[in-house]
């Protein structure tokens, strides 16, 4: 089996970021470069919590063709060869549906990053790439052409995030200070009432709000 040890860490991290709840059942998905022409993938629609490293796909950089894997590869691996290529400083690439950065990529708005410990990870603003349906290429041009500046991050509209590190801990990391990030955005309106556009505010009355007086009410908060 080709590329063994990075198989495992790439399982290893699935699992991780499935306890976390940041890949909602068997949505979102990774990439791992692992020499100049080669990345491993991981294979479509595949219970996270069964996966085995025999199931992680191996792709080649220049044109997505499976070299060795017997599952068919995510449908966001042509996303991932384009953003690895716009970041050859970067192994890792990590897609997920995280929920409180998903529910920000709903408001189509760049996140202004707040705090310099976290824009030393994420940089000073998180872009937010228009809608594309999952798998196709224009989500993989749009999300690619996101990566050529000078972004670590980026949120897809009406879908999740992708989050780039020159390895997986890297990723991970960018991956937890884009949720936390989002999370105090979330805080901040709440309170101030004054940051979010009209959308955004209806956004929150209908969906947000609701939950957290139930959490009141039945004392969970
Ligand atoms: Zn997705």
């Amino acid at each position: 089996m080709m590329f063994r040890q990075a198989r495992e860490a790439v399982v290893e991290t699935c699992v991780k970021l499935a306890d976390m709840g940041y890949l909602a059942g068997t949505g979102g998905n990774l990439a791992l470069r692992v020499d100049p022409e080669h990345y491993l993938v991981t294979p479509s629609a595949t219970d996270y919590y069964a996966m085995e490293t025999s199931d992680i796909c191996v792709l080649r950089l220049a044109d997505t063709r499976q070299i060795e894997g017997e599952k068919k590869p995510s449908v966001e691996a042509g996303m991932h060869a384009r953003v690895l290529a716009a970041r050859p400083d970067c192994e890792a690439s990590l897609h997920t549906h995280q929920p409180i950065a998903s529910a920000y990529a709903l408001l189509a708005m760049v996140l202004e990053v707040q705090g310099s410990e976290t824009a030393v990870l994420l940089g000073k603003t998180v872009p937010c790439v228009s809608y594309a349906p999952s798998g196709t290429g224009w989500l993989a041009k749009r999300v690619g052409k996101a990566f050529a500046g000078p972004n670590h991050a980026c949120l897809m509209r009406n879908h999740g995030i992708v989050c780039v590190g020159v390895d997986i801990q890297q990723a991970i990391d960018r991956v937890v200070a884009l949720e936390v990030a989002c999370a105090e955005f979330f805080r901040l309106s709440l309170t101030t009432g004054s940051r979010l556009p009209a959308s955004g505010t209806a956004l929150i009355e209908q969906t947000l709000l609701p939950i957290s007086q139930k959490l009141k009410e039945t004392g969970e908060e």
